[in-house]
């Protein structure tokens, strides 16, 4: 099979390193904050013309009079007053609610947005960028696990890139540079295997919420690190993987690695495989994704192999961690599955968080709403948003939200 990975330029050889406009949709959190660290670190390279947040207003306005946007963004509009009152006088455009995320993300000033927003709510910026003609460095894998095939379609309509920011899809798009016109065989994704690595269901079922936000090599927002600790995490990059590689889901295979310094591989037909490794850093794949095609240097410490013990591989645990097996299935059958699976796992760790079910209760919550919403074949993008709303709906009830 020929993949053409022509939406993704992958055929381009290194140039001057242009100037680009940052549209930064969740400049509060983890990736937003990393991003930051990178444009601080190459103000020749790099401006952030957008910044967004959903409530971190005091962050929001400190890391505006930094970085002087043209826009700003909160979602969450009781802190817009505030806000203006600060950036007003600095002739900084300030915007509040959900609809003001589209709006910024069809201005025409930025190049490229990196989509740092997490969970669903990422799904309607991005669609609006790509639309808008703007690359996008795609950091919220929930976008292409609710409606990839709509976003990777408009994609490349528009003859737009979409770089991947998530470390294990940065690694295998790195090893496939160069590579457009030879057949994958099949990608390994490496997982860490998260903090409960080795345990049962016996040990799980008394998990709070503490222990599973501390992942042993990631510093990562809560939503994230619940569904490292979970395994839907790798779920997720599966399904995330599939469309932005356009692979059959026999094609991804997961390995538990758990020193996380290979961040995933490629195997092609000769049966050569190609790995990209280094130390856990998200600054890289940020960096990666908005100097491409280009490398820009830094000055992260080095992996030294001398100095690390053992790099292991073992076969991940989906009889414990179900949500990994229930994830293979949405991506197996298709559909609106997975926009199910990811809304039921929204509310599942919102309410895990908020210390309204147990950890393996997460997986029961969302079965049954895999179970209970009416599948669809083949979606509109209007029915993906119906769809993710009835999950919502029904996990929520199944939990008393
Ligand atoms: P985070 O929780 O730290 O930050 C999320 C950002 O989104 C914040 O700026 C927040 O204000 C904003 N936000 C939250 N809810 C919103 C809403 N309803 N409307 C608008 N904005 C909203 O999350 P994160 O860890 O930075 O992850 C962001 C995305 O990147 C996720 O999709 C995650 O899966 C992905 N990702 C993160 C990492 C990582 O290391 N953190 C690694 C790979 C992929
Ligand atoms: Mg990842």
């Amino acid at each position: 099979m020929e993949f053409d990975f022509s939406h993704s330029d992958l055929s381009a050889t290194p140039e001057k390193q242009v100037f680009k406009r940052i549209g930064l949709f969740g400049s509060t959190g983890s990736i937003g904050k990393q991003t930051l660290d990178v444009i601080r670190a190459n103000p020749d390279k790099f401006a952030a013309s957008i910044l967004t947040a959903h409530s971190n207003h005091e962050l929001l306005i400190s890391q505006a009079l930094e970085f002087n946007p043209r826009v700003v963004v909160i979602t969450d509009p009781t802190h817009y007053q505030t806000i203006k009152q600060v950036l007003d006088p600095k002739g900084i455009i300030v915007m509040a609610g959900e609809e003001s995320l589209e709006e910024a993300a069809s201005m025409d000033i930025y190049d490229m947005m990196m989509a740092a927003i997490v969970g669903f709510a990422g799904l309607k910026p991005t669609l609006k960028a790509i639309s808008s003609g703007k690359d996008i460095g795609l950091a919220n894998k929930e976008t292409l696990v609710v409606a990839g095939d709509v976003v990777m379609a408009l994609a490349a309509e528009k003859k737009i890139s979409i770089i991947p920011v998530d470390s294990e899809h940065s690694a295998i798009f790195q090893c496939l540079v160069g590579e457009n016109h030879n057949p994958v065989e099949k990608i390994i994704l490496t997982a860490s295997g998260g903090p409960f690595l080795g345990r049962k269901p016996n040990f799980l079922v008394n998990v709070k919420r503490e222990h599973a936000l501390q992942h042993p090599n990631w510093t990562m927002g809560v939503k994230i690190s619940i569904d490292s600790s979970t395994l839907m995490n790798k779920g997720l990059e599966m399904i995330e993987a599939k469309w932005l590689f356009d692979l059959e889901p026999a094609q991804i295979e997961v390995v538990i690695h758990p020193q996380s310094i290979i961040h995933s591989m490629v195997q092609f037909k000769d049966n050569s495989i190609k790995a990209q490794m280094g130390l856990p850093d998200m600054k890289l794949p940020i960096q990666y994704a908005m100097a491409y095609p280009n490398r820009i240097g830094n000055d992260f410490p080095r992996f030294n192999f001398l100095k690390s013990a053992t790099l292991t591989f073992d076969p991940p645990d989906i009889k414990t961690f179900r949500n990994l097996a229930l994830a293979m299935a949405a991506m197996n059958k298709g559909g609106n599955l997975p926009c199910v699976m990811n809304a039921a796992n929204e509310i599942a760790v919102y309410g895990f968080m908020k210390n309204r079910l147990g950890f393996l209760d997460m997986t029961e919550v969302i079965e049954k709403t895999m179970d209970k919403i009416a599948f669809i074949q083949n979606p509109t993008l209007t029915e993906y948003y119906e769809s993710d709303a009835d999950a919502r709906e029904y996990s929520a009830s199944l939990i008393n939200l």
